[in-house]
């Protein structure tokens, strides 16, 4: 997985996507929404620039990002609200681990989301 020298550049605001805890498309890859084999196909997004995500995670490294479209956090159910804060902020420090520790790409994906992926099989909840 070589990187080319410029790197990803955002879809949304066209400057470069320059680490793993910028990356929109890699923040999704780790709460299991985006197929491995799809990260290089997708287009790569600074999280700052989703904000209809970003305003999901809280976290006092992350700037506070406000969603004022239709996806507002304020128009949202907060029992919702409440459970993609969990997930979303979960996903976001998985993320600052696995950008310090370095671990395998196929580690990415919170064990959650991985027995989220092996339980749509047809075997029930635990
Ligand atoms: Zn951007």
């Amino acid at each position: 997985m070589a990187r080319c020298d410029q790197g990803y550049l955002c879809a949304v605001c066209g400057e470069e996507v320059e680490d793993l805890l910028e990356s929109d498309l890699y923040l999704r890859y780790v709460l299991g929404e985006v197929d491995p084999e799809l990260l290089h196909k997708l287009p790569e997004r600074h999280i700052r620039c989703n904000p209809s995500l970003a305003q999901f995670i809280v976290d006092e490294s992350f700037p506070t990002a406000a969603s004022d479209g239709l996806f507002a956090k304020a128009a949202l159910d907060p029992p919702f609200v409440a459970e993609e804060e969990e997930r979303v902020s979960a996903g976001y420090r998985r993320l600052k681990a696995l950008a310090v520790r370095g671990e395998s790409i196929l580690d990415y994906p919170l064990a959650k989301a991985r027995d989220a992926a092996e339980e749509s099989g047809g075997r029930g909840r635990e």
